[in-house]
Protein backbone atom coordinates (compact mmCIF):
# COMPACT_ATOMS: atom_id res chain seq x y z
CA UNK A 1 0.00 0.00 0.00
CA UNK A 2 1.25 3.55 -0.59
CA UNK A 3 1.26 6.46 1.88
CA UNK A 4 0.35 9.62 0.34
CA UNK A 5 1.87 12.71 2.11
CA UNK A 6 2.75 16.60 0.74
CA UNK A 7 5.68 16.98 2.97
CA UNK A 8 7.95 14.02 3.10
CA UNK A 9 7.04 9.89 2.36
CA UNK A 10 9.36 7.15 3.34
CA UNK A 11 10.29 4.47 0.74
CA UNK A 12 12.27 6.40 -2.11
CA UNK A 13 13.47 4.18 -4.87
CA UNK A 14 17.20 4.75 -4.09
CA UNK A 15 17.00 7.05 -1.12
CA UNK A 16 15.82 6.86 2.06
CA UNK A 17 12.66 9.23 1.91
CA UNK A 18 10.96 11.19 -0.69
CA UNK A 19 11.23 14.83 -0.50
CA UNK A 20 9.22 17.23 -3.05
CA UNK A 21 11.10 19.62 -4.64
CA UNK A 22 9.12 22.34 -3.90
CA UNK A 23 7.01 21.46 -0.71
CA UNK A 24 3.13 22.33 -0.83
CA UNK A 25 2.82 22.16 -4.38
CA UNK A 26 2.20 18.57 -5.09
CA UNK A 27 1.26 15.48 -2.77
CA UNK A 28 3.72 12.06 -3.44
CA UNK A 29 2.71 8.76 -3.35
CA UNK A 30 5.04 5.61 -3.36
CA UNK A 31 3.83 2.40 -4.62
CA UNK A 32 6.06 -0.36 -5.85
CA UNK A 33 8.94 1.78 -6.00
CA UNK A 34 6.53 4.12 -8.54
CA UNK A 35 5.89 7.73 -7.85
CA UNK A 36 3.10 9.42 -8.60
CA UNK A 37 0.80 12.13 -6.85
CA UNK A 38 -1.54 15.18 -7.63
CA UNK A 39 -0.87 18.81 -7.61
CA UNK A 40 -2.72 20.54 -4.65
CA UNK A 41 -4.91 23.90 -5.43
CA UNK A 42 -7.50 25.23 -3.70
CA UNK A 43 -11.03 25.70 -4.51
CA UNK A 44 -13.58 28.52 -3.20
CA UNK A 45 -16.44 27.51 -1.53
CA UNK A 46 -18.03 30.63 -2.54
CA UNK A 47 -17.83 31.17 -6.02
CA UNK A 48 -16.34 27.64 -6.91
CA UNK A 49 -13.26 28.86 -8.47
CA UNK A 50 -10.23 26.35 -8.81
CA UNK A 51 -6.52 27.51 -8.67
CA UNK A 52 -2.68 26.77 -8.49
CA UNK A 53 -1.16 26.88 -6.52
CA UNK A 54 -3.13 26.38 -3.31
CA UNK A 55 -3.88 30.05 -1.12
CA UNK A 56 -6.29 30.74 1.59
CA UNK A 57 -8.04 34.51 -0.29
CA UNK A 58 -9.68 33.73 -3.55
CA UNK A 59 -8.50 35.86 -6.31
CA UNK A 60 -11.21 36.06 -7.80
CA UNK A 61 -13.93 37.14 -5.36
CA UNK A 62 -11.06 38.10 -2.59
CA UNK A 63 -12.77 36.20 0.06
CA UNK A 64 -11.00 33.93 2.75
CA UNK A 65 -12.99 30.73 1.74
CA UNK A 66 -10.68 28.17 0.06
CA UNK A 67 -10.09 24.61 1.10
CA UNK A 68 -7.46 22.09 -0.43
CA UNK A 69 -8.06 20.57 -3.31
CA UNK A 70 -6.47 17.85 -5.35
CA UNK A 71 -6.27 19.15 -8.88
CA UNK A 72 -7.13 16.18 -12.04
CA UNK A 73 -3.61 14.82 -13.11
CA UNK A 74 -4.81 14.74 -16.54
CA UNK A 75 -4.94 17.65 -19.33
CA UNK A 76 -4.30 19.16 -22.31
CA UNK A 77 -1.72 21.36 -24.03
CA UNK A 78 -3.07 24.98 -24.58
CA UNK A 79 0.37 26.86 -25.45
CA UNK A 80 3.98 25.63 -24.75
CA UNK A 81 7.44 27.26 -25.30
CA UNK A 82 11.31 26.58 -25.48
CA UNK A 83 13.04 27.97 -22.80
CA UNK A 84 16.79 28.05 -23.70
CA UNK A 85 18.66 28.93 -20.46
CA UNK A 86 17.07 27.62 -17.37
CA UNK A 87 16.63 29.72 -14.37
CA UNK A 88 19.07 28.86 -11.49
CA UNK A 89 15.69 27.40 -9.60
CA UNK A 90 15.18 25.40 -12.54
CA UNK A 91 16.50 21.65 -11.99
CA UNK A 92 15.61 20.48 -15.77
CA UNK A 93 18.86 21.24 -18.14
CA UNK A 94 17.96 23.55 -20.90
CA UNK A 95 16.63 23.75 -23.57
CA UNK A 96 13.45 22.33 -22.36
CA UNK A 97 9.91 22.75 -22.99
CA UNK A 98 7.45 25.17 -20.63
CA UNK A 99 3.89 24.41 -21.43
CA UNK A 100 0.49 25.94 -20.12
CA UNK A 101 -1.69 23.10 -19.13
CA UNK A 102 -5.44 23.19 -19.26
CA UNK A 103 -6.88 21.01 -16.41
CA UNK A 104 -10.66 22.66 -16.63
CA UNK A 105 -11.89 25.00 -18.04
CA UNK A 106 -10.85 27.70 -15.49
CA UNK A 107 -7.89 26.31 -14.58
CA UNK A 108 -3.72 26.31 -16.24
CA UNK A 109 -1.15 25.45 -14.85
CA UNK A 110 2.66 25.92 -16.02
CA UNK A 111 4.60 23.11 -15.66
CA UNK A 112 7.87 21.82 -17.44
CA UNK A 113 6.69 19.54 -20.46
CA UNK A 114 8.71 16.22 -20.69
CA UNK A 115 9.87 12.78 -22.95
CA UNK A 116 9.21 15.70 -25.92
CA UNK A 117 10.88 18.31 -28.02
CA UNK A 118 8.58 21.51 -28.93
CA UNK A 119 8.78 20.41 -32.62
CA UNK A 120 6.78 17.03 -31.57
CA UNK A 121 4.22 19.01 -29.52
CA UNK A 122 0.63 19.89 -30.68
CA UNK A 123 -1.67 22.05 -29.04
CA UNK A 124 -4.92 20.52 -27.76
CA UNK A 125 -2.74 17.06 -27.43
CA UNK A 126 -3.48 15.01 -23.97
CA UNK A 127 -0.77 15.58 -21.25
CA UNK A 128 -0.40 13.86 -17.86
CA UNK A 129 1.22 14.35 -14.61
CA UNK A 130 3.91 12.52 -13.81
CA UNK A 131 6.17 12.56 -10.51
CA UNK A 132 10.07 11.62 -11.17
CA UNK A 133 13.04 11.92 -9.17
CA UNK A 134 15.15 14.69 -10.13
CA UNK A 135 18.26 14.47 -7.98
CA UNK A 136 19.07 13.13 -4.53
CA UNK A 137 20.10 15.74 -1.50
CA UNK A 138 23.22 15.23 0.75
CA UNK A 139 21.40 12.96 3.48
CA UNK A 140 20.23 10.80 0.99
CA UNK A 141 16.87 11.54 -0.01
CA UNK A 142 15.15 11.50 -2.96
CA UNK A 143 14.50 14.63 -4.24
CA UNK A 144 10.72 14.92 -6.63
CA UNK A 145 9.40 16.96 -9.24
CA UNK A 146 6.25 16.84 -11.13
CA UNK A 147 5.86 16.80 -15.06
CA UNK A 148 3.28 17.04 -17.04
CA UNK A 149 4.01 14.54 -20.44
CA UNK A 150 2.34 13.79 -23.65
CA UNK A 151 -0.38 10.43 -23.16
CA UNK A 152 1.24 8.15 -25.67
CA UNK A 153 -1.52 7.81 -28.53
ZN1 LIG B 1 -14.06 32.82 -4.73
Amino acid sequence: MGAEVSENVEGGQTGSKVLPLRPGLFAVRVENGNYSGHLIGSKCTLCNWTFFPKREVCPRCSKVSTVETALPTKGKLDSYTNVMRALPVVVVPAPYVLGAVRLSEELVVWSTIADRKAEDLKIGMDVELKIRKVKQDKDGNDLVAYFFVPVAA
